[in-house]
């Protein structure tokens, strides 16, 4: 098949590679040229614009940082996918950001008789190497059936929400509660050293116990629990607590939009953004728990 692929960062490289892995044609456009001449060496070709890429492709993909992002990408009159894509040509977009850009962006498609669906991940930059992600996926039920092949290939559960916007609701809940649970997590953790527990000790409890989570049993924040988690590598390669911190931004934004209260979350919010203003935005998330021990 032939596909745009627009956004080739941390995530949408891995992701392309692996579409290329699969047979595709890829139509490549990204700010960043040195990534665009490394998946050029793998067989992909390098398009002058997004209006270029989507005129050129069956199926149009996008993964980029943010909102504004993604409205240039698609809205730009001059260049943007929008105008040069084909009408009927499925198109999906797998940054994560806030519903209504999303739901924006598709009646500004279907206007010109184009469906798209938002498609965030999660499973990170491992899980986009390793084609296992989950895709949360907001679409019309034909173009989830389009689409869900070409996802397989790139992930391991592709999961149909419901209609356009809900991949984005889905994905900033669930990054909602994994904000706090990492924080609660943290907190029990450092307590119970503080009290004199073993930390080994303290989490096997918790992982055969009711305070068990994620947070806990998969990517616990004191190093050394996990051997394969971020704390155990000194809080590297991980999902930055930068990206959380953004995740958390759009679901207070949301739920500001809703007068829906998520008080957790904005006092998580405002830890994250402590931990920014630290410098340690570029730290995983769990280095949370940082804010809690005192310095050996
Ligand atoms: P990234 O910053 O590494 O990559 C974004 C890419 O988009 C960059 O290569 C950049 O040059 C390109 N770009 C920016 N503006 C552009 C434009 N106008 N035209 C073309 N290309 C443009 O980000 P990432 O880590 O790949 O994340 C992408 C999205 O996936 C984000 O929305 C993020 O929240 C989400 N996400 C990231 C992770 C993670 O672990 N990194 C996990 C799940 C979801």
């Amino acid at each position: 098949m032939r596909i745009a692929f627009i956004g080739l960062g941390n995530m949408g490289a891995p992701m392309a590679r692996n579409l290329l892995k699969a047979g595709h044609q890829l139509h490549l456009f990204d700010l960043n040229q040195s990534v665009l001449a490394e998946l050029a060496e793998l067989g992909g070709q390098v398009s002058a614009s997004p209006k270029d890429a989507a005129a050129n492709s069956e199926l149009v993909i996008t993964m980029l940082p943010a909102a504004a992002h993604v409205r240039a990408v698609y809205l730009n009159e001059e260049d943007g996918v929008l105008a040069g894509i084909r009408p009927g040509t499925p198109t999906v977009d797998c940054s994560t950001i806030d519903p209504q850009t999303a739901r924006e962006v598709f009646k500004a498609a279907a206007a010109k008789g184009v469906d798209l669906g938002d498609a965030p991940v999660s499973g990170g930059t491992g899980g986009a190497a390793a084609g296992t992600l989950t895709f949360m996926v907001g679409a019309s039920a034909e173009l989830f059936a389009t689409l869900e092949p070409v996802l397989k290939q790139m992930g391991r559960n592709i999961v149909h929400c419901g209609d356009v916007g809900t991949g984005q609701i889905a994905k900033i809940c669930n990054n909602l509660l994994l904000g706090i649970s990492m924080i609660g997590v943290s907190e029990a953790m450092a307590l119970g050293n503080a009290l004199g527990i073993d930390t080994q000790v303290l989490a096997g409890i918790i992982n055969s116990s009711t305070g068990r989570c994620w947070s806990s049993d998969t990517y616990n924040p004191w190093p050394g629990i996990i051997e394969t988690a971020p704390a155990s590598r000194g809080y590297t390669g991980g999902f930055g607590a930068e990206l959380m911190l953004k995740d958390l931004g759009l679901a207070t934004e949301a739920a500001r939009q809703a007068h829906q209260p998520v008080i957790l979350g904005a006092v998580a919010q405002q830890l994250y953004q402590a931990m920014s203003l630290r410098g340690e935005g570029g730290k995983d998330f769990s280095a949370i728990i940082e804010g809690y021990r005192k310095k050996d």
